[in-house]
């Protein structure tokens, strides 16, 4: 069985530090035969920046100017020296990428992508879900907004896959919060209907088994149901920020895809998904 880890982060990550050598190492005593390295380059509308958290306070997009040419680099290193053992994608997580389609797209233009992660990390006062008081308010609001900016991000016509579809949950460890997510099972099927049309592969998310909720990102029946609405692809990913979590959950997760007749993507090429068995 070939196995992949199409989301991580490296040092170019805010919250990120490793490099992706380690990342290499880690994966290869894992047993994987692909990575993806998917820094975060997250999206805000025209005119807004991010704040930034410890311990760098700082945008994304400028953390990218600043220092992104120094990752591509080290891809190739890397490539090199791990080649026949490893496909190693020069990829990026965009966040948001819907906001501003014209940046988005001229990011995008000036560096030579082979895999587009695209995620949803704000609510739609451009807060990043992980700097909301979950005490204090409408889960239910902030779920249903959730998956109508993914809409978005998916009708951007950016994305290559969709990542972790239910990121607030991550967040909701003391609500009580019904973890089920039926009631948004209208709202999930448009998303993935509207992801099938587009061909964007749903990524099977594992962070979640490391969090505590103890469950690979989005629950199983939401497999059967993209599989019914015509969905094929998915990815996995660890979405690991140190090399200790590269491939955590990936056996795991590439059998809940074989068990729901999903197939799960090795590796991509120019955004072109490669199976192999
Ligand atoms: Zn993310
Ligand atoms: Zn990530």
């Amino acid at each position: 069985m070939f196995l992949s880890d199409l989301h991580m982060h490296t040092w170019l990550s805010l919250d990120g530090e490793e490099h992706v050598a380690a990342l290499c190492e880690a994966a290869i005593r894992q047993g994987l035969g692909a990575i993806a390295i998917t820094d975060h380059w997250d999206g805000f509308p025209a005119g807004r920046r991010d704040a930034g958290y410890a311990p760098h306070f700082m945008d994304s997009r400028d953390f990218w100017t600043l220092h992104g040419e120094a990752l591509f680099p080290e891809i190739c290193a890397a490539r090199e020296a791990y080649q026949g053992r490893l496909q190693i994608v020069y990829g990026v997580e965009l966040g948001q990428p819907q906001l501003n389609p014209e940046e988005t797209r001229s990011f995008l233009s000036s560096h030579a992508f082979d895999f587009v992660l695209a995620s949803q990390h704000l609510n739609g006062n451009c807060e990043d879900y992980y700097t909301l008081d979950y005490e204090k308010i409408d889960l239910d609001a902030l779920m249903q907004e959730c998956f109508a900016l993914e809409l978005q991000v998916v009708r951007s016509g950016i994305a290559d896959a969709l990542a972790h579809i239910d990121q607030p949950v991550r967040l909701m460890k003391h609500t009580g919060f019904d973890l089920r997510l039926s009631a948004y099972r209208d709202q999930i099927a448009e998303l993935l209907r509207e992801a099938v049309s587009h061909g964007v592969a749903l990524e099977l998310n594992t962070h979640g088994l490391r969090n505590w909720y103890h469950r690979i990102s989005p629950p199983e029946w939401v497999l059967a149901l993209y599989r019914d609405l015509g969905g094929e692809f998915v990815t996995i990913g660890s979405d690991a920020h140190h090399a200790s979590d590269v491939g955590a959950g990936v056996r795991e997760a590439r059998e809940l895809a074989d068990r729901y007749g999903l197939r799960a993507v090795s590796w991509f090429e120019n955004h072109e998904p490669i199976l192999l068995p």
